[in-house]
């Protein structure tokens, strides 16, 4: 995903949602940086590994934490799930 197309992104979402974190659902501080953990991130919804695609239907607005710690869980439920854990 291109820097460009992920501004686009990133603006259409803010358009229609605001600044809020679409798994927690609180607010997100937009005066914050981009790698912060409270900050803004674009996370797919269908991750990109398992054949998420880049659209917008499968994007979302997620503090950076949030989009981590979803992440680790889902991680952590695939690698139980292979016998890893
Ligand atoms: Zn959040």
């Amino acid at each position: 995903m291109t820097h460009e197309t992920k501004d686009k992104a990133r603006q259409e979402l803010l358009a229609r949602f605001g600044y809020v974190c679409a798994i927690c659902g609180r607010a997100i501080d937009r005066a914050l940086p981009y790698r912060h953990p409270e900050g803004l991130t674009l996370d797919h919804i269908r991750p990109r590994s398992i054949g998420g695609t880049n659209d917008l239907s499968n994007l979302q607005l997620a503090h950076g934490r949030c989009n981590l710690e979803r992440d680790r869980i889902r991680l952590g439920r695939v690698a139980r799930r292979v016998g890893v854990l």
